[in-house]
């Protein structure tokens, strides 16, 4: 059913529906190509929040772990603490503040709602660092005297815990990124890895504090944690080199640097401290002594970690680009695409199909005999053009074809009339008013029942065109039979029956009707002068005879015709000028 309604339907309207048909799986296509672009943007763009976000997290991270050196300091300082060392710990933990809201302000803003956790811990291990510097702010504030070790020790302690708690944060936010751009996953290793390196080295450092402190020897668990950290920092060494080995472009000034100052001088000066603090009575180094010299050797770590965080950003930013660049290249792909199958689909319409149906309406015209329709050749090229020239050829042969057979039928129609019409008189000659005769007899017609034939003969003809010319008796035969159509019914059939011999058939009611006919053109005929050399001329008369039939067939108007003309002899023996009429009608059997 369905499609016998297409093809019901007309050729642009199936050409129509056929190239939405067509066009859906492309557009189906295109739109699944672009929205999967879209996709890829969007991880590729959410990746690189991830990745701001884990780096302002490694920078909270680093913000705090550096503040112990000003805390280390200020609990290693007598009271009055110096104003430059309590103005060193405002500044550092100023900076740590401003670096841990910045990563929660962005976490919030975050895109990753399974990112709340996180956010839940960073505000934990907030809360946790206001708790030790609480601590801290406690022992500072007594004598240095009355600050016990174990309190400084437990100082200490509580603003390295800080640090682990931020580390969940900083792996998800690390998956988060790796997740939009696998390829950042060795950078970020390798960030973690040097941040981790940063945070031991600050330890390490830390572990002197609560000793230098209280100026005495290194105990035995203060030499095995600073062992264990040396252990961690040798470790994330090596795990740092192998990473650098696989990525040359890391091999820089900043990583040399990081070697030859943090490693080279940085252990050594702890390596010496250890040496000093290890004798009977301490090593005789404040805890800001340490902080002084050790810090600014822990600097390169943190510039190499920002460099290798730098790549890392512009990897992810190029992978964001290109997947722009993809989105960009396959929406405008896909729009081309559709554009150019819409437009090849309306030209095709335009060129072909459109040209087609114009066609099939110019030639539908032509072939109903309508010439007038308008051929628009003009408006094509090529083969259409040449479809239409012919189409016009074809036109034109039907318009003369059409004038011909005007032309043909109005010569057979002046050719008929012409066979029955009298050159001279121009009444019916006497085949046609045989014919006419024949037919009239055929009708029945109760008002009028009777046929009457009158026929009449001009008197003596022969002396007229021997007295006044052959030329003038034509004239006096014109003017006869003109008298003769103005004097019978438009009904009546007047005919020249031959030479100057007349006829006039018509219906009448009885034979005095007839009869009163016949007299009318005698009367008329006698009265009616003939001019001649442009004088009065002369008259003429006619001698009449009339026959009736009632009823007849083809033998019976043999039989009129015949006994009118005997009817009419009958008038000329009688002495001319006069009407011999049949009262009875046709007798029967006469011949
Ligand atoms: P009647 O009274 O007995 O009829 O005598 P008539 O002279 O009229 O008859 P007749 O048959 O002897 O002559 C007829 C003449 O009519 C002879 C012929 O020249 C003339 N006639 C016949 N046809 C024409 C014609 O077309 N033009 C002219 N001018 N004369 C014609
Ligand atoms: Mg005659
Ligand atoms: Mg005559």
């Amino acid at each position: 059913m369905i499609r016998n309604a297409f093809s019901a339907m007309s050729i642009d309207r199936r050409f129509s529906i056929s190239v939405a048909v067509a066009l859906l799986p492309v557009l189906i296509l295109c739109g699944r190509l672009v929205v999967h672009e879209w996709h890829a943007y969007v991880v590729a763009d959410g990746a690189l929040y991830a990745f701001q976000s884990y780096r302002a997290g490694l920078q909270a991270i680093e913000r705090v772990s550096a503040e112990r050196g000003p805390t280390n300091s200020a609990l290693g300082e007598d009271l009055p603490t110096p104003e430059a060392r309590r103005a060193a710990l405002r500044r550092a933990r100023d900076e740590s503040d401003a670096r841990i809201e910045k990563l929660i302000e962005m976490l919030q803003a975050s895109r990753c709602p399974a990112c709340d956790g996180d956010l839940a811990r960073i505000k934990e291990a907030r809360n946790e660092l206001a708790g030790a510097r609480a601590n801290v702010d406690q022992l500072v504030r007594l004598p240095l005297a009355q600050r016990g070790e174990r309190a400084v020790s437990s100082a200490v302690d509580g603003m390295i815990k800080v640090i682990p708690q931020f580390a969940p944060a900083i792996d998800a936010l690390a998956a988060n990124v790796v997740k939009g751009d696998t390829r950042a996953l060795n950078c970020l290793i390798l960030a973690t890895l040097t941040a981790d390196l940063r945070e031991a080295a600050g330890q390490l450092g830390s572990h002197f504090t609560a000793t230098l402190t209280a100026r005495r020897a290194l105990r035995q668990e203060d030499q095995l944690a600073i062992e264990r950290t040396e252990g961690r920092v040798d470790q994330l060494r090596e795990l740092i080199d192998a990473h650098v080995r696989d990525r040359s472009t890391l091999e820089s000034t900043a990583f040399d640097r990081m070697n030859q100052l943090y490693f080279g001088e940085g252990i050594a000066y702890i390596a010496e401290v250890r040496r000093l603090a290890s004798r009977s009575g301490g090593a005789a180094i404040s805890p800001a002594q340490l902080a002084d010299h050790y810090v600014p050797m822990m600097r390169p770590i943190t510039v190499f970690r920002d460099q290798v965080l730098d790549l890392a950003e512009t990897e992810i930013r190029h992978h964001r680009s290109n997947a722009l660049a993809l989105l960009a290249a396959s929406g405008l792909a896909a729009c081309v695409l559709l554009a150019i199958l819409l437009s090849m689909a309306t030209l095709f319409r335009r060129r072909v199909i459109r040209p087609l149906l114009d066609a099939t309406h110019v030639i539908g015209a032509i072939a109903n005999g309508d010439l007038t329709a308008e051929i628009p050749a003009a408006r094509y090229r090529g083969e259409i053009k040449a479809m239409f020239n012919a189409i016009g050829v074809l036109k034109a042969n039907s318009v003369e074809r059409q004038q011909l057979e005007r032309e043909r039928d109005r010569l057979i129609h002046e050719l008929k009339a012409t066979a029955e019409t009298d050159f001279l008189t121009h009444l019916l000659n006497r085949r046609a008013f045989e014919s006419r005769a024949r037919a009239s007899c055929a009708e029945r017609n109760t008002a009028e029942p009777e046929l009457a034939l009158i026929m009449f003969d001009i008197d003596h003809f022969k002396k007229i065109n021997d007295t006044y010319g052959h030329a003038t008796g034509d004239h006096a035969l014109q003017l006869v039979a003109r008298l003769c159509l103005d004097t019978c019914r438009p009904s009546d059939v007047v005919a020249r029956w031959g030479g100057e011999e007349f006829a006039v058939l018509s219906r009448v009611h009885d034979a005095a009707e007839a009869l009163a006919i016949a007299d009318r053109l005698r009367r008329r005929i006698s009265e009616t002068r003939i001019p001649f050399n442009g004088k009065d001329g002369f008259t003429i008369t006619a001698s009449f005879g009339v026959a009736l039939a009632s009823a007849c067939d083809s033998r019976d108007v043999a039989r009129l015709f015949r006994h009118a003309d005997r009817l009419l002899y009958q008038a000329k023996e009688a002495g001319r000028d006069r009407i011999v009429a049949d009262p009875i009608g046709v007798p029967s059997g006469s011949a």
